[in-house]
């Protein structure tokens, strides 16, 4: 068997495209505003770590050569000059912020048709939405239990009849030639099963975050889509979203200094004990995989870097029905390679909390809030003079959903590797299951040592 370092150099060989720079990432954030000052604090861990390791060094890329997919290039379809944003006359001042480039979408019949599948609270209030502001995907199918639901939302988003499809009937897209990607949003327990069955059927997978239930889930899926030549991606929004991408070009450039220490929330009080987030095999796990993944996944996308040890409590209140079978909270400490250590917490018990800091040398990076879909907020501050000078930068919204999925399509018709690819959302599942352990066995717990960095992502993404 070659070494993990070897097969993740081979897999991402054709990682070359460059990362969007400071002054790309600035030039879109348009204006930055001058704040007071802020303080912070520091936790820190001493437990001992355990001689045992976690999970062994699996191979989390695609074994072998990936088929050549045919790639479908609208752009060779299309004249040039149409593809180049109509002109409009200057209406603001120079000194006045300006509109953000006119958008070039692609002709509906030449974006890419997408099914998705389970039309609960995420597809129906952001997924289907933002298929509007796509520029080059678009929705062509749904799978739904419920038929009457399906002929409803199929009507409001001008879905064919015949391309409505109950779970029975879901291998049935096969046949369906507008559909050439299925985006899963379904219970975490069934993405494994749905992912597979839909690349046996040919098609390109989006599939929702968490990947699966398992590392073992994970890794049938990556080699389902691999032996099926078709893609896959794990739809981490957070790395698509500008805030967080300027987040991750200050820290990998510097702008304030080493790194030292990372604290992340990301909680709510869920309730409806009926509901399968609190159901195991359905779920998963409860906050953790749920919300406490967006620590988890958006600290080593900052990073750009994997940890080597976590160290984890879990706790639940007594006799609260939702927590029967999953977790209330998590909070855990995760060491990595350059010597950050990041404390993170998770909770389903909670009033809403989603943000994150970076502390750093001579400044820090503020996100608060982080994760949710609109309304995020980035703050730095470094010492100018006498005063902590406190900016905030404001890059205003972007649809998370239209930006991730437009980013697939770009994959699929320019036969890409996603920057999310299932890989990425495997080494989270090793991670959180390492989070479990420690929790469970009252120690730290190793974890392979990565080198390479953003070992499991594909190229970066175009600029949103
Ligand atoms: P939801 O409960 O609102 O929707 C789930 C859908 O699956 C429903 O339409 C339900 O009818 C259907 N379903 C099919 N079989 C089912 C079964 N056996 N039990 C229960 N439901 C079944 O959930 P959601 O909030 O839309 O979450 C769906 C997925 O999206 C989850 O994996 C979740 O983690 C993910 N999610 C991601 C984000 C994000 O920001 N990326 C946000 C929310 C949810």
């Amino acid at each position: 068997m070659k070494p993990i370092n070897s097969l993740v150099n081979q897999f991402f060989s054709q990682v070359g495209e460059p990362a969007l720079s400071r002054h790309q990432f600035l030039k879109a954030a348009g204006r930055s505003v001058a704040l007071g000052v802020v303080g912070s604090t520091i936790a820190s861990c001493d437990k001992k770590p355990a001689t045992t390791t976690a999970t062994p060094p699996v191979a989390s890329t695609p074994s072998g050569p990936v088929p050549k997919l045919p790639a479908t290039s609208p752009p060779a379809d299309i004249p040039a000059d149409q593809q180049k944003p109509v002109e409009l006359e200057q209406i603001k001042a120079n000194t006045e912020q300006q509109e953000s480039s006119t958008p070039t979408p692609l002709p509906p019949d030449q974006r890419v048709g997408y099914a998705v599948v389970g039309l609960g609270h995420l597809t129906l209030n952001q997924i289907l939405p933002a298929f509007g502001t796509c520029q080059k995907s678009r929705v062509v199918a749904l799978v739904s239990g419920s038929p009457e639901k399906m002929q409803k939302v199929a009507t409001q988003y001008g879905i064919k009849p015949e391309s409505c499809y109950s779970y029975a009937d879901y291998d049935k897209l096969r046949d369906n030639k507008e559909v050439q990607v299925i985006y899963i949003v379904l219970p975490n327990g069934m993405h494994a099963e749905y992912t597979i069955r839909g690349a046996q059927a040919g098609k390109h997978i989006l599939c929702e975050k968490p990947m699966a239930n398992t590392a073992s889930e994970c890794q049938s899926m990556i080699d389902a889509c691999t032996k099926a030549g078709r893609k896959l991606m794990i739809a981490y929004r957070i790395q698509y979203e500008p805030h967080n991408r300027m987040v991750r070009e200050m820290v990998q450039k510097e702008q304030f200094g080493k790194v030292k220490s990372i604290i992340a929330n990301n909680g709510q009080n869920s309730d409806n004990p009926k509901h399968w987030r609190f159901n195991k095999a359905l779920a998963g796990g409860g906050s953790l995989p749920d919300v406490g993944l967006y620590c988890l996944n958006t600290i080593r996308y900052v990073l750009g870097e994997e940890p080597t040890e976590v160290s984890a409590y879990v706790h639940s209140t007594p006799n609260d029905p939702r927590f029967k079978e999953v977790e209330e909270q998590v909070n855990w400490l995760m060491k990595f390679p350059s010597g950050v250590q990041a404390s993170c917490a998770t909770s389903y018990g909670h009033h809403d909390d989603k943000n994150y800091k970076v502390l750093a040398d001579t400044g820090w990076i503020k996100m608060d809030p982080a994760f949710p879909y609109k309304g995020l907020k980035l703050e730095t501050s470094q010492a100018q003079g006498e005063a902590n000078q406190v900016i905030q930068h404001n890059l205003g919204d972007k649809d998370h959903f239209a930006t991730e999925m437009d980013h697939f399509s770009t994959c699929v018709l320019e036969n890409k590797t996603p920057f999310t690819p299932g890989e990425e959302g495997l080494q989270d599942q090793k991670i959180m299951e390492a989070i479990y352990q420690s929790a469970r066995e009252g120690r730290p717990v190793k974890l392979p040592a990565v080198d390479k960095k953003d070992a499991f992502r594909g190229p970066e993404p175009e600029k949103a």
